[in-house]
């Protein structure tokens, strides 16, 4: 027996239909190099309208790819609802790749349109005469329509964003589309080889979005007000952007001062924002800045975390500036929300932090589990054993673009993390390492994670990654490069920080070598970038790790 319910097709058109009809009062708050630019949910619906009949006199197609270059803002919301609901894929390009990134990207993805922000055209020179399937170039002025040069691109035909909208009407008739079609790609940060295309389709992104919205996930609501750190290009601003607009919540852009805490925290203030998202690297500098200014934000309920652990030190920090932070774990692939820490009311506090500081347990909508590395077996919950975490659901991916790496999915189906983790008997994920930067020393393994975390929990030390380096004898050996707080530059040292670890590692733990530096390399989307420090490491010496071994 069938059952009798409708064969509605999930789509955003549907999020597009609900900011039109029931958020139109809702604020869109943007910060611009002029100022603070405000509109509206209500005020933006006709602009959407008149964009997606912008993409059409383009020539644009359903199935075409369309990228986008830009930083969180209002067009970039715009552009988020236009060209999916159109039936386009949004292509969102990670402004902080290399040149040679993007153009592989570009190419891989055979982007038809680039709308581009003003202030980031420059990333475009390098790209002249390589990226032959983009036709028109859309240039997005921090202010009114913006200034142009042929010169300026050398690409495409040149348009201007507003002057496009202004030449369309302000009703468009949505086509009807299904559920399966690709809406939006993203490509993955590529820590190893070349980045790989994830393809959301409207089906993943609707389901995405009721997930993210759950009271035991990140749970966004009307009654908030929320500031998306994390750009709109990673992993489509964590699927925020649909969720805000789908509870009807207000959003508020940093544009282009996403890195500048100073900047967030006014913003925060002023426009009594209640929810953050970003990765640890983004609350390391927002604590720092509170503490050393004396400042506060009462209003703000939640920050969302995620994209690498987060060190104990920092849930601290942040506890004792009355922010709490939810740790989050997923990825590109996993669109991106895969499990949330929440801890349940009436937990003692020892162990809430602990609980806090896991990966959390896996979203409603996805299931999960570990397996041998070696003989792909699965292993139990029991807080001990440590596999791949391998996951499958809805919002999770079956593949990448053009084929890329078909072994990431078992052959039962399950999608390959790449992450190392262990798994509570309740349910909590305890990542240990990514597969490739776990240390193997002595046939043994150390995580690189844990070893950071307890190196960032000294007072001294703002921040610090962990590689391992190749042992004549051990195989691998873990090397600590250290960031000292600004205040105490100069004055601490390898031996300090050893003994500080002596009582909270193993004794084989121990790194060989601490070596201080100013700034610990970050990846395009704000992580430890350990490749650079590996590329660039002076080799360990057996000598050195005799003497801390003693
Ligand atoms: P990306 O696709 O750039 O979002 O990177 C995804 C990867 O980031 C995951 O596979 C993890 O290795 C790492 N990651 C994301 N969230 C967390 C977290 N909460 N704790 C530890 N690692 C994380």
């Amino acid at each position: 027996m069938e059952g009798l319910m409708q064969d509605y097709e999930l789509s955003l058109q549907h999020v597009l239909w609900r900011i039109e009809r029931l958020h139109q009062k809702r604020e869109v708050v943007t910060k611009r190099d002029e100022g603070i630019h405000r509109t509206t949910y209500g005020e933006m619906v006709p602009r959407i309208n008149r964009l997606a009949g912008a993409l059409k006199r383009m020539g644009v197609k359903p199935g075409d790819r369309v990228a986008t270059l830009a930083w969180n803002n209002n067009r970039h919301l715009e552009l988020y609802y236009a060209v999916p609901c159109m039936g386009a894929v949004l292509h969102t390009l990670n402004l902080r790749l290399f040149p040679q990134h993007l153009e592989f990207i570009i190419n891989d993805a055979e982007d038809k349109v680039l709308f581009v922000d003003q202030s980031l055209l420059p990333l475009l020179k390098p790209l002249v005469g390589k990226i032959p399937s983009i036709k028109t170039v859309v240039l997005m002025g921090d202010g009114a329509p913006a200034q142009m040069a042929k010169s300026d691109n050398g690409l495409a035909d040149m348009l201007d964003y507003e002057k496009l909208l202004a030449a369309e009407t302000e009703s468009y008739p949505w086509p009807k589309l299904s559920e399966r079609m690709a809406a939006a790609m993203c490509y993955t940060s590529g820590t190893t080889g070349n980045p790989k295309g994830v393809v959301y389709s409207h089906r993943s992104q609707f389901i995405h979005t009721m997930g993210v919205l759950q009271g035991d996930n990140l749970g966004l609501t009307e009654n908030d007000a929320l500031l998306p750190v994390v750009p709109m290009f990673h992993a489509n601003s964590w699927g925020l952007p649909y969720a805000a607009g789908m509870a009807g919540t207000k959003i508020v852009f940093p544009g282009r001062f996403s890195a500048d805490a100073k900047s967030i925290v006014e913003l925060a203030e002023q426009e009594e924002v209640t929810f953050l998202a970003g990765v640890p690297t983004v609350w390391i500098g927002l604590a720092n800045y509170m503490k050393e200014n004396g400042k506060r934000l009462p209003k703000v309920r939640t920050v969302v975390c995620g994209g690498s652990a987060v060190p104990q030190a920092l849930m601290e920090a942040m506890d004792n500036l009355g922010l709490r932070i939810l740790h989050a774990w997923g990825m590109t692939e996993t669109s991106p929300l895969g499990s949330v820490a929440r801890v349940a009311a009436g937990t003692k506090p020892e162990a809430e932090m602990r609980l806090r500081l896991t990966q959390g347990r896996v979203a409603p909508g996805v299931e999960i589990r570990i397996s041998d590395p070696a003989s792909g077996e699965e292993l139990a919950w029991d807080g001990v054993a440590f596999g791949e975490i391998q996951v499958r659901g809805p919002w999770i991916a079956r593949g990448y673009h053009n084929g890329y790496d078909a072994d990431k999915l078992t052959e039962d189906g399950w999608f390959r993390t790449g992450d190392v983790a262990k798994i509570s008997p309740d349910g909590y994920i305890q990542i240990v390492d990514r597969t490739k930067d776990v240390i193997k020393s002595g046939g043994e393994w150390i995580s690189s994670v844990e070893l950071e975390n307890a190196v960032m929990a000294h007072p001294k030390i703002l921040e610090a990654a962990v590689i391992g380096l190749p042992h004549p004898k051990w195989d691998e050996r873990p090397v600590v490069y250290a960031v000292p707080r600004p205040e105490f530059k100069g004055q601490v040292t390898q031996d300090e920080l050893i003994d500080f670890l002596r009582d909270k590692v193993a004794k084989w733990w121990l790194p060989d070598e601490v070596r201080f530096i100013d700034e610990v390399p970050k990846t395009s989307v704000g992580k430890f970038d350990k490749k650079v420090l590996r590329a660039s490491a002076v080799p360990i010496t057996a000598e050195v790790t005799e003497e801390v071994r003693k």
